[in-house]
């Protein structure tokens, strides 16, 4: 048994001593870490809970919306500012887990939640780099159906398994942090890394240092954005691709776009090589469709993922044309 202190925060600046201490871990709503504790695959000295803190979704000066990290998942999905102005990040939240786990996770939480590499979680058989650095990984000549086509290195092919996060992604949020050296900000696509030789270090979070909150800049034509997941049940499943994008048309031409995916690589994918290519373009399934293979040509499926490929370009041609048939 792994013995370990629980201890409720009050405020931030507790918050942030205690997760300074040696093996301290920030516990939200605990649907991923008490999970992977009680694999011990997580083994913390002591948990800083701190579900009270930063529970508040208020609109910004600028006409944005700043999420508190301690908001309830089920709470940013049916806020009405959320529903009204960034519907991307309703329906990629509403497709994730189940309504129970939504109402118990957190933001700050979904953020932080770790790769369902079944290898990762196989703490008895199986070898995992970013379990146990330097160890190999048992998923690149396994079966590796759900990894990474994407960004994906010889130390690690897991996916990032957040929907939230893709949305997050496509709508250029920004991530709010505090830690002993003070207050800082982060562009959320900045957030999560690349495995490269390092896949145990997951975020560019320095220890000990706190989510405070996610801010969504105003986004007018976010008003029309959605999201996609395409998974193996209609329900409680990760995705095996996901699209989240939001478009605005001049017209019949592609004015902007935000294009981000998930299911594909270590991190959510902001398709920015897609976007690239559609700004100024006839807002056509030729074009969707061209746009696509664009972000995906540096694709590098595995054995038995190679279906993704076809499946990422299918679905980002399938959610923009939607977009632009609701938009004409
Ligand atoms: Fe571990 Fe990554 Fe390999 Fe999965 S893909 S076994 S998480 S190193």
């Amino acid at each position: 048994m792994n013995t370990f202190t629980y201890t409720r925060a009050n405020e931030a600046a507790d918050a942030i001593r205690l997760g300074n201490l040696n093996g301290a871990k920030y516990l939200g709503g605990g649907t991923n870490l008490v999970d992977l504790m009680r694999e011990t695959i997580e083994r913390p000295a002591s948990l800083v809970d701190i579900t009270g803190l930063s529970t508040a979704i208020e609109e910004t000066a600028q006409g944005g919306l700043r999420i508190g990290a301690g908001v309830r998942n089920s709470a940013v999905a049916e806020h009405r500012l959320v529903r009204d102005r960034y519907p991307v990040l309703a329906r990629a939240i509403l497709a994730g887990a189940s309504g129970q786990i939504r109402n118990m996770a957190t933001v700050g939480g979904n953020l932080l939640q770790r790769t369902r590499c079944t290898y990762f979680y196989d703490d008895d058989g199986s070898r995992c780099n970013k379990r146990t650095p330097g160890q190999g990984c048992d998923a690149i000549g396994g079966f590796n159906r759900i990894h990474a086509i994407l960004g994906a290195s010889e130390a690690c092919i897991a996916t990032h398994p957040s929907d939230m996060c893709v949305a997050l992604a496509a709508l250029d949020a920004t991530v709010h942090l505090s830690g002993s050296k003070g207050e800082r900000t982060l562009p959320f696509t900045e957030l999560h890394r690349l495995p490269g030789d390092t896949p145990q270090i997951e975020t560019e979070l320095q220890p000990g240092e706190l989510i405070t909150a996610v801010e969504l800049p105003p986004l007018a034509f976010a008003k029309r954005s959605t999201y996609r997941k395409v998974r193996d049940r209609a329900s409680y499943a990760f995705a095996l691709v996901s699209v989240a994008a939001a478009l605005e048309l001049d017209g019949t031409t592609v004015k902007d776009v935000r294009l981000a995916l998930g299911g594909v690589a270590h991190k959510p994918w902001r398709a920015r090589t897609a976007e690239d290519a559609l700004r100024g373009k006839a807002a056509t399934a030729e074009n969707f469709r061209a746009a696509a293979e664009a972000e995906l040509a540096a694709a590098q499926p595995r054995e038995h993922n190679a279906f993704k490929v076809e499946l990422a370009n299918r679905t980002i041609t399938a959610v923009l044309q939607q977009l632009a048939q609701e938009a004409a």
